[in-house]
């Protein structure tokens, strides 16, 4: 029950219930992308400010590369995709406006394959390419389409106070609760039969999907009340499970290991909850009695969790084995680097972390490791060279801005810190901060003419941009 509802069933709903008839024009009845785009974009934003985005990159860099898998291989291929892991831990997953998929800690960790966490993901990839928001959305009347702050604020407290938010869906649903549900059904059907197909084209076990759905409806038998959310929010039936099953015996049987990352992934996010203490046990106890899905994923768990509690000597005993296990990983690389670094072993950590760079450049855990800690070690003229170069190879990518701010801080160079600061703010979809820090960096007085136009021009393209954004 979070904010799939607002769009399945809170927005359309409210459409039926002003009397709106069912347009056939699909042109009139889907919004234009980038107005859909932007909705999604003030959502993250507020996802954002929430605190409830994992912000961990190994973790967010994992389903990004598995969301992107499989959308290479959907039906529409001008649609943007973007992958957001929420740190939450319900089974869910959902998608908003504009593409942008999230994925609830809770359902990388219930998923007992590689294949049934894609399945999952690939169900709201159809979801997106059978443009089921957009419609939905475009039915708004303009005036009694609910302002984007308002949308917004809805979810978080659906988020904050899910009993609160259900009641007032459940009112707003009266008298049209059969045709409401009719409606979804035909939207889950479109999702499963497209999810199925991208899962399959994607080289995954499309066993996995009616075997994972199926898991879900008996847990909701056993734990009356307790529904996954995923359910509520993609309402499942034995039948919907029997149509995917169908389907599924039309393919070929193909068994899929899961990938190491996937095990690596799920330790992690294991070894970061609760007490430190209580996650070493957790791991120790896996790893003596023999109850994992694969050994150094386990190891590794331990390992990280040792690190939480600061026991720096054993951490790096199970890196040591880990190594020797293993063919070189860029994951256990970086925890290495974060060992020594807690140790006090500075140098070491800064070499490890280099050497590891040049075997895995594209490594974002290798990346932002090294940057923050020459910022800890306040070599902030290295930092700034290397988080430059960085901006090069990862444009997009909002923290290198924010790490750079803190390197230009450290300089004492102002307008250089407000304006790369206003640059993390744009990746963050906060165009309001980023104008504001624009205005400082102008007011900074500490630069010369060239980075001042350079300034100028882009506080008026930022305007343009927020501009565009009130029209709507
Ligand atoms: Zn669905």
């Amino acid at each position: 029950m979070r904010h799939l509802w607002f769009a399945f069933m809170l927005l359309a709903p409210l459409a039926r219930a002003e009397g709106l008839p069912d347009l056939g024009d699909y042109a009139q009845t889907v919004l234009p992308p980038q107005e859909e785009r932007r909705i999604g974009e003030e959502i993250m934003r507020e996802i954002r400010a929430s605190g409830q985005l994992v912000a961990d990159v190994e973790v967010a860099d994992y389903l990004g590369a598995l969301g992107y898998r499989l959308a290479s291989n959907s039906p529409d291929n001008r649609q943007a995709f973007t992958f957001f892991v929420i740190q939450d831990p319900t089974i869910n997953a959902f998608a908003l406006p504009g593409g942008f998929i999230g994925v609830h800690t809770g359902l990388i960790q219930s998923a007992r394959s590689e294949s049934e966490l894609a399945s999952v993901v690939a169900h709201e990839i159809g979801h997106v390419v059978q443009r089921h928001l957009a419609r939905m959305v475009a039915q708004q009347r303009r005036d009694t389409l609910p302002s984007i702050a308002a949308m917004a604020v809805a979810i978080l407290m659906a988020r904050a106070n899910p009993e609160l938010a259900k009641a007032g869906v459940s009112a707003v649903q009266a008298g049209t609760v059969q045709r409401q549900l009719d409606y979804t059904r035909e939207h889950e059907r479109e999702a499963d039969r497209i999810g199925l197909q991208i899962l399959h084209d994607s080289g995954f076990d499309v066993r996995a999907m009616p075997a994972f759905f199926e898991t879900l409806l008996k847990g909701t038998r056993f734990h009356e009340g307790s529904a996954p959310s995923f359910l509520r929010t993609h309402p499942l039936t034995t039948e919907r499970i029997a149509d995917v099953a169908n389907r599924v015996e039309q393919l070929p049987y193909r068994q899929v290991p899961d990938s190491l990352e996937f095990h690596l992934i799920r330790a992690k996010l294991r070894a970061m909850q609760g007490a430190p203490a209580d996650a070493v046990q957790f791991f120790e106890e896996g790893l003596r009695n023999g109850t994992y899905a694969m050994e150094s994923a386990q190891r590794y768990g331990l390992a990280l969790a040792l690190l939480r509690s600061h026991e720096l000597e054993r951490a790096q005993h199970e890196i040591d084995t880990l190594r020797s296990q293993l063919p070189r990983h860029p994951m256990v690389e970086v925890l290495a680097a974060q060992v020594l670094s807690a140790a006090g072993h500075v140098r070491e950590a800064l070499a490890s972390y280099r050497e590891a760079l040049a075997l895995f450049p594209k490594h974002r855990g290798l990346v932002h490791g090294y940057a923050e800690l020459l910022l800890l070690e306040r070599q902030a003229e290295e930092a700034v060279r290397f988080l430059r170069e960085q901006q090069l190879v990862f444009p997009n990518d909002g923290y290198l801005y924010q790490l750079q701010s803190q390197a230009y801080t450290q300089l004492g160079k102002n307008l250089l810190r407000h304006q790369a600061q206003g640059e993390a703010y744009v990746r963050a979809y906060d165009l309001a901060g980023a104008v504001n820090q624009m205005e400082l960096a102008l007011k900074s007085g500490d630069g010369d003419f060239y980075q001042l136009s350079i300034v100028e021009a882009r506080l008026k393209e930022l305007r343009q941009l927020m501009g565009d954004t009130k029209k709507r």
